[in-house]
């Protein structure tokens, strides 16, 4: 099925709607067609095991798509009017819920320009939608380290550009970066910042994180160029539960280098909605590759990967509040 909710300027967000998944009729002339304004949000939909469906922090989703909105000249979606959309997809297409107790339904809510016009400006007119797809474990036979390629072409963001936005035109762009870190044999592609070309700044779909000698963790800081993962906030608040140390810094590629030579990086690991938290294996540039460690599952990320998959499966006690129950 689709959920569809249209924006007009002086009407607001209208005419909200539950309907079988089809084609939308779009007119040539669409704004989003030509200047991409398109945002969008991806969240998973599971089964707890008293028998009920869960969605995790779907509030940070939607207060995300509206900071995306903003910077794309768009009109912000109430909360609840966004959290309502993923309740009725979620009764609409329960059937689609894997059973695999790992699977999901990952849902995709997104808004773009529908208004029909040439002229470069913000668009007046808006459609909503939401649209449901089931989704596997993202590791079979146990979590596996991804491999990346630390791009020397291309930049993700620049300072004052969309970086920290989660719209279509991002990923666009990333493609290529993707395909080259193919061609290099790596799974995902890592980003250095646009400036200095020097500090790590994201993975293609995934932050990331160096655990130090210390036990403790550090991360790039949010300054714009990229994605304020959910992920990433809800490692940090556990870290830091747990009594542990985190610092949001800008981290060189020379330094990860360097720590993983000397001992004083033990583990790296990526996080993100798709696979919650994965180990990276492999790191290749051109200056050389490298392993932190031996670039297998460092016993600090697993255990965070743990704690956390087992709070979204409510398999673990809730500390925060973070699992909302639909059904
Ligand atoms: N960075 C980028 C570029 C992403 O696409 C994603 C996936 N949404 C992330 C980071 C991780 O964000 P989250 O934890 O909210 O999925």
């Amino acid at each position: 099925h689709m959920v569809t909710v249209r924006y007009a300027d002086g009407k607001g967000w209208y005419e909200p709607r539950v309907e079988a998944r089809g084609p939308i009729p779009m007119d040539p002339a669409s704004a989003v067609l030509h200047y991409a304004q398109e945002i969008f949000e991806g969240l998973k939909a599971y089964t707890t095991p008293d028998g009920g469906v869960a969605m995790f922090r779907p509030d940070a989703n939607a207060n995300r798509f509206n900071q995306s909105a903003a910077r794309m000249a768009m009109p912000a979606l109430p909360v609840e009017t966004f959290l309502q959309s993923l309740h009725e997809i979620i009764k609409i297409d329960r059937q689609w819920i894997p059973e695999d107790p790992e699977g999901s339904l990952y849902l995709r809510p997104f808004a773009y320009a529908s208004e029909v016009f040439l002229g470069v400006r913000p668009a007046n007119e808006y459609l909503y939608l939401v649209i449901a797809s089931p989704v596997g474990p993202y590791f079979s036979g146990g979590v596996k380290p991804v491999s990346i390629w630390v791009t020397p072409d291309f930049t993700r963001a620049a300072p004052g550009g969309t970086g920290a936005a989660k719209c279509g035109g991002n990923y666009a762009a990333g493609l290529s970066a993707q395909a080259e870190a193919s061609e290099h044999g790596c799974d995902q592609v890592v980003y250095l910042d646009a400036v200095e070309r020097k500090y790590i700044d994201e993975l293609g779909g995934m932050n990331v994180f160096l655990v130090l000698d210390d036990g403790s963790l550090i991360t790039p800081p949010l300054t714009g160029t990229i994605l304020p993962g959910i992920t990433r906030d809800s490692v940090i608040k556990l870290a830091e539960r747990a009594g542990r140390k985190v610092e949001e810094r800008p981290i060189s590629l020379e330094e990860w280098r360097s720590g993983a030579a000397s001992g004083r990086v033990r583990e790296a690991f990526a996080c993100g909605t798709a696979a919650v938290i994965t180990p990276i294996g492999t790191i290749k540039s051109e200056g050389g590759d490298f392993t932190v460690a031996d670039g297998g599952s460092g016993e600090v990320t697993m255990a965070i990967r743990k704690e956390l998959v087992d709070i979204q499966r409510g398999r673990a006690e809730d500390p925060f509040g973070w699992v909302h129950k639909v059904l």
